[in-house]
């Protein structure tokens, strides 16, 4: 299982959180309409995002504290996946190290594939995990567990992850977001979801 971290794990997407704190609503906005428009690719997007956001990792961290809640469901969904031995795995165009911490402290352990950051006070630098315009490309783990024989279940919400719902033979889509909208528009069969417990629910049923 490939679960996107932001939005879909959290209410909020982090690192949005992190650049309007820096920069303002008028400026994020601009921004991601660049993005909505074609204009930047969702990779230049984060690159420019990150060079205005100035906290250090330890402010980042006290401040998504305050500001992104955990999915409670999350980790007792994880565990049910464990006992029947299904992997979980964190897909993020997000910060790594930010992302570790945070599932740490919401009691989560699984491995995390994430971007990486330099957290310079004149403003951070990104550190991409791969060369791909998204920053991330998550459709390239799906398609890789895909080709090692796995059945492949895929959690998100946004537009970093529309490629990997494609390439999963099962999609849960958060309710109200992009992604569900990106599916129903083009046919990909997906479940909508609130929480991690309605995703328990449909794929393992009552304990
Ligand atoms: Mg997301």
């Amino acid at each position: 299982m490939f679960v996107d971290f932001d939005g879909t794990i959290t209410d909020v997407d982090t690192f949005d959180a992190l650049v309007r704190d820096a920069v303002g609503d008028e400026i994020w906005d601009s921004i991601d309409a660049e993005l909505a428009a074609g204009y930047l690719t969702l990779r230049e997007v984060l690159m420019l995002q990150a060079s205005h956001i100035t906290k250090s990792e330890a402010e980042a961290i006290a401040f998504l504290e305050a500001t992104a809640t955990v999915d409670p469901a999350f980790a007792p969904f994880v565990g049910a996946a464990r006992r029947r031995g299904v992997e979980v795995c964190v897909v993020s165009s997000g910060i790594g190290p930010i992302i570790r911490t945070t599932l740490e402290r919401a009691g989560v352990d699984v491995p995390v594939l994430a971007n990486d950051v330099d957290f310079a006070a004149d403003g951070w630098t990104m550190t991409f995990i791969d060369e791909s315009a998204n920053g991330h490309d998550k459709a390239a783990a799906v398609r890789e567990a895909r080709a090692a024989g796995r059945l492949t279940v895929f959690v998100g919400d946004g537009i970093s992850d529309f490629t990997a719902a494609h390439e999963a033979q099962r999609c849960f889509a958060k309710a109200g977001r992009a992604l569900e909208s990106y599916c129903r528009a083009r046919n990909i069969p997906f479940t909508p979801f609130t929480s991690f417990a309605e995703i328990e629910s449909a794929l393992f049923g009552c304990e």
